[in-house]
């Protein structure tokens, strides 16, 4: 038997909620969030200069960064719209940084107009980027990648070598020495060598590879390095068996090798970053939907009105989302069942041959950790319409952050006045008619 899991919501709030709002929808634990962003400030706080630049690309909502503000984190960025969000919210660009790949010169230039501290994934940006601004900045940051296999105490975590970000080290020290003499002042290390783990040791391990490489760089080029940005890669337990990062202990274990490391060099008042999306929002956004089909054929499938295109993890990485059917969350778990979305593809699945309870039409199924990468991930395939995000407040009420879209959202950029003049039509009728 594996533990049960449950929602961050009642029953009874549930229901309320989708009575008031059409499922599926997202929603989101704003005291999880909260609860989290405290735990994260705390584990770092022997930093001086700790910085949490939650990735925005995770949960790209104003009202969830909005809250991210509150406890002082800045934002990491990759895109023209993300920055935009940015400039819209009034970020200053200290707590902007933008870390993007395989990047448009007119976003680099876009960064610096917001005075956004940039982290280069290549030694060919620099050129990039000096096309489009007069001076360099007084700060940059270069992505590292030690190449090889990432291995530490729990096995091996990914293959640096064979992902597509960063500088080699060579080629880190050749564009140091290049940005100096073009009187670039202070430099930033940033790594992110592998996903989602479930291992207090990889962030120590990550900044290990990082702290000996500024003092590399401070010993061979006098560089002054001020930021060592861990970035992202603290996963989640989305099973029910997989044990959970401990921010504490993680957090302890990067004071032992920035110690160890940094101090001997003279190098311990080097701020720390850290860029989570995952550990900040997964576990608290969950994805809400209704059972509306039930088929007994091969198998035993549960059709929701949800599909991959509402959350694409399952389809995209075979990710597992532990599911609780609302109600039921302590009644045996004595049948097996594929849960379905309605995209024509087989791989439309939240799940695949899942013990659950007897799942009946009209069910609620609340998916759990879709805080992080779910609704952002979203998309149109089959004219699937994304859905809505609602906040959980912390004192019971809720909030609509984004509604639900419209078929008239999935036509807006159609090309071709008479045909959407048309569809317009068409919707106005299936309102009037109460079909939608
Ligand atoms: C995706 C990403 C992150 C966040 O990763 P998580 O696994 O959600 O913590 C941070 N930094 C960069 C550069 C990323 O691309």
């Amino acid at each position: 038997m594996t533990a049960i899991r449950r929602p961050f919501c009642t029953k009874e709030q549930l229901e309320t909620i989708a009575k008031k709002y059409p499922t599926p929808f997202y929603l989101y634990d704003e005291k999880g969030i909260r609860d989290t962003a405290l735990k994260v400030k705390a584990a770092f706080s022997w930093n001086k200069g700790f910085k949490e630049y939650f990735a925005v690309k995770a949960t790209p909502n104003p009202i969830i960064l909005a809250i991210m503000r509150e406890y002082g984190f800045g934002f990491d960025c990759s895109s023209e719209a993300e920055l935009m969000l940015m400039e819209a919210m009034g970020v200053p660009g200290e707590d902007i940084m933008f870390s993007s790949n395989d990047t448009a010169a007119a976003d680099f230039a876009y960064a610096h107009r917001l005075y956004a501290q940039i982290n280069l994934d290549d030694i060919t940006h620099i050129k990039t980027l000096e096309s489009v601004i007069d001076k360099l900045p007084d700060f940059i940051s270069l992505r590292f990648n030690p190449g090889g296999a990432f291995k530490f105490a729990n096995g091996i975590f990914g293959s640096p070598q064979d992902a597509k970000f960063g500088f080699t080290e060579d080629q880190v020290i050749e564009a140091v020495r290049y940005l100096q003499s073009k009187g670039v002042k202070r430099f930033g290390l940033h790594a992110l060598l592998a996903s989602a783990t479930l291992s207090d040791d990889y962030y120590p391990t990550v900044a290990k590879f990082l702290c000996r490489l500024a003092v590399r760089l401070k010993q061979e080029l006098s560089a002054d390095v001020t930021l060592i940005n861990l970035s992202g890669g603290v996963g989640i337990p989305y099973k029910p068996t997989d044990p959970a990062n401990n921010i504490e202990v993680i957090g302890e274990k990067v004071h032992q090798v920035f110690d160890e490391i940094l101090k001997p060099a003279g190098m311990q008042d080097v701020a720390l970053a850290t860029e989570m999306g995952r550990f900040m929002l997964g576990p608290y956004g969950a994805l809400v939907t209704r059972v509306i089909n039930l088929k007994h054929t091969y198998d035993d499938y549960v059709g929701v009105d949800a599909c991959a295109a509402d959350l694409m993890r399952p389809m995209l990485y075979g990710a597992y989302h532990y599911i609780t059917v609302i109600g039921k969350e302590d009644e045996p778990k004595n049948h097996t069942y594929s849960v379905t979305g309605g995209l024509c593809e087989n791989s439309d699945r939240f799940a695949t041959h899942r013990p659950l309870p007897e799942v009946e039409t009209g069910d609620l199924l609340f998916i759990h950790d879709c805080g992080a990468h779910g609704h952002a991930m979203g998309y149109n395939y089959n004219g699937k319409l994304r859905s809505a995000e609602i906040l959980l407040r912390e004192d019971g009420s809720t909030m609509l952050m984004r509604r639900r879209e419209t078929p008239m959202d999935y036509f807006v950029t159609l090309d071709c006045l008479p045909i959407y003049r048309t569809l317009q039509a068409i919707y106005d009728r299936k309102l009037e008619r109460g079909e939608h």
